[in-house]
């Protein structure tokens, strides 16, 4: 099979798709910020894969275990599904080098700004990385590293801003971030290089 690469948004979890809880360890932590079932509905008639990268080292912490987080996901799915949205996959990083549960406080390459959880989806589905962009309320979820996508945007919704880093463009929520991500930045065309670093704003 040789799909047709589609550009992703890659979006971070919590304080971007929902409220900034600390670590989220029950149901009622998961609460999806005000408009994101429209926003990723869009996103998706837009021809956009939908792609959660989320480090969860509550896990290595021992503060939940990977069936509860498998839970919260599920619960996190049905509570888009609600207000008319989803998403087409959410790759984690469970660890931490300061955590306390065995096998997971361990140094890894899938904590952001790492790329293991990027590359993980590069290789599962195909994406083009060129029409591509980040959305999260860290910097880390830029992943600074990676050249050539379409655009980097940062959210207010999360942890406070204090450098905007290389995001080409800062919004309330991850509902204006999609609206200027389909209506300003979406290119007409795949862009010849992918190697390109994105303009800064
Ligand atoms: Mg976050
Ligand atoms: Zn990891």
């Amino acid at each position: 099979m040789t799909a047709e690469p589609r550009p992703a948004v890659f979006l971070d979890r919590d304080g971007t798709l929902i409220e900034e809880r600390g670590y989220p360890t029950e149901p009622e932590d998961i609460v999806p910020v005000r408009g994101v079932g429209e926003a990723l509905a869009r996103l998706a008639a837009a021809g956009y894969l939908r792609i959660i990268l989320t480090n969860q080292s509550a896990v290595a912490r021992g503060m939940l275990s990977e069936e509860e987080l498998a839970d919260l996901h599920r619960d996190l799915g049905d509570k888009l599904a609600v207000v008319g949205g989803g998403f087409d996959a959410l790759y984690y990083c469970p660890h931490h080098p300061d955590g306390i549960a065995m096998g997971y406080a361990v140094p890894c390459h899938c904590r952001k700004p790492d790329t293991g959880l990027l590359d993980l989806a590069l290789g599962r589905h195909a994406i083009d990385l060129s029409r591509s962009a980040f959305i999260g309320d860290s910097l880390r979820d830029l992943f600074p590293s990676v050249e050539g996508v379409a655009a980097r945007i940062l959210v207010r919704t999360g942890h406070p801003l204090t450098d905007r880093g290389p995001a080409d463009h800062v919004a309330p929520s991850v509902v204006e971030a999609i609206d200027w991500l389909l209506t300003k930045r979406r290119p007409t065309s795949p862009r010849a290089g992918a190697r390109i670093r994105a303009r800064g704003a």
